[in-house]
């Protein structure tokens, strides 16, 4: 290697470090479960999105071996050429069945359907307004568009409705949000946002990835949370998560994803998923259907998980959902108070700045369906003790 880049990328990394924001991650040694094998110890699992416990489901994993018997294991490519299997039309059948829609697109992540469609349904000339704290994913698609940008303070009604009537001339205007805020857990008022969309006549986009599998009747998600199917222009979401496997979509009319699978670079230019994967969404979706067992267990669990916790005395900030933050505030208290956990047999990853603010550091904790009470009470055990010890409560 180059010894000036050599020396400039490692520059980086120092500064990196000293931010505290050296990412060395650790490495799961079997599935993800609620007790999983982590760096050569068996944790307490408190930090995977796998929210209904679905990733080791056996009736997804029996779907994915019956397609690996037929199908194989990759599809040689892109969908648009030779890479669209039957079974990834019937996925997309089975998502706006799901989700309420007329169709539905799916692309190999959710990132990459973020940073695919925006660009793709944004013109110069047109406007996006963005909640300040939206994913990556969509801020990386954003900033791919020549659209005018306008960003409205988190989840305020008013601050949008000043940046509508600001973009009121644009060509095409969308409102993007995420539908459940990744670092605090709470909710985008969707049934406002809509109705603000429908009086300046903007299409509304809502990333739905961690309210897939959570929120709505049977984790149908947040347009069924707040009855507005069928009122979103695009319905994003993720199999990453909730549904346990991989793979993002778009839910929405024909048009939509006509539109989107004839323009979108990051569905167009890269390789299908495999039948493997694919065939285990179908099943996801399938069991989600039949029963709402695991979502209802989903929501006992965090309720009894927070309150635990608040009777305790800590805060939780303004968690609504399975996401439950624990607010450490100080950057070194989140870091000391997760190595402690990880010590004590719970893995918690802290989140400090800047992906939250610089005051508002904290332990994020995601509570699953997969969690017995034992394991809960496991978990609040030690959040106690370490806790008291950094003098968090
Ligand atoms: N949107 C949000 C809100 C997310 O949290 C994530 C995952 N971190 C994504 C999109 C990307 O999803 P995927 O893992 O499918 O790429």
């Amino acid at each position: 290697m180059d010894t000036q880049l050599k020396n400039d990328l490692n520059e980086e990394l120092k500064e990196l470090e000293e931010k505290n924001l050296l990412w060395n991650p650790k490495t799961l040694e079997g599935p993800s479960v609620a007790r999983s094998k982590v760096g050569g110890k068996e944790v307490l699992m408190l930090c995977s999105n796998n929210y209904l416990g679905l990733s080791n489901n056996p009736i997804l994993k029996e779907a994915a071996k019956k397609a690996l018997e037929k199908y194989g294991v990759g599809s040689g490519s892109v969908r648009a050429i030779a890479g669209t299997f039957d079974l990834h039309i019937e996925l997309e059948k089975t998502i706006a069945k799901f989700k309420g829609t007329e169709d539905s697109l799916y692309y190999n992540t959710g990132f990459t359907a973020n940073s695919g469609a925006i660009p793709a349904l944004l013109r110069e000339g047109d406007a996006v307004i963005s909640d300040e704290l939206n994913h990556g994913s969509i801020i990386d698609g954003v900033r791919l568009t020549k659209a005018t940008r306008y960003i409205y303070k988190h989840k305020d009604m008013g601050e949008l409705e000043q940046r509508l009537q600001e973009a009121k001339e644009a060509k095409r205007i969308f409102i993007i949000t995420d539908g459940v805020f990744s670092m605090d857990g709470d909710i985008a008022p969707l049934d406002k946002i809509v109705e603000l969309a429908e009086k300046y006549h903007a299409a509304v986009y809502v990333d739905d990835a961690h309210g897939d599998g959570v929120l709505g009747e049977k984790g149908k998600g947040i347009s069924n949370h707040f009855d507005v199917e069928g009122k979103v222009d695009a319905d994003m979401g993720t199999f990453s998560k909730g549904f346990g496997t991989m793979g993002g979509y778009i839910a929405g009319s024909h048009i939509l994803k006509k539109f989107l699978l004839n323009k979108s670079r990051t569905w167009l230019l890269t390789c299908s998923h495999s039948a493997v994967i694919t065939a285990a969404s179908i099943a996801s979706l399938k069991l989600l259907e039949s029963s709402d067992e695991l979502v209802k267990k989903l929501w006992k669990n965090r309720n009894h998980y927070k309150k635990q916790l608040e009777s305790l005395g800590f805060d939780c900030g303004f968690s609504e959902t399975p996401i439950v933050p624990i607010m450490t505030y100080d950057a070194k208290k989140a870091s000391d108070m997760s190595k402690r956990l990880f010590e004590e047999g719970v893995y918690a990853l802290p989140i400090v700045f800047p992906m939250v603010a610089k005051d508002k550091a904290r332990i994020r904790s995601m509570i699953r369906a997969d969690l017995s009470m034992e394991d809960l009470d496991f978990a609040i055990n030690k959040i106690e003790k370490v806790g008291r010890e950094l003098k968090i409560i």
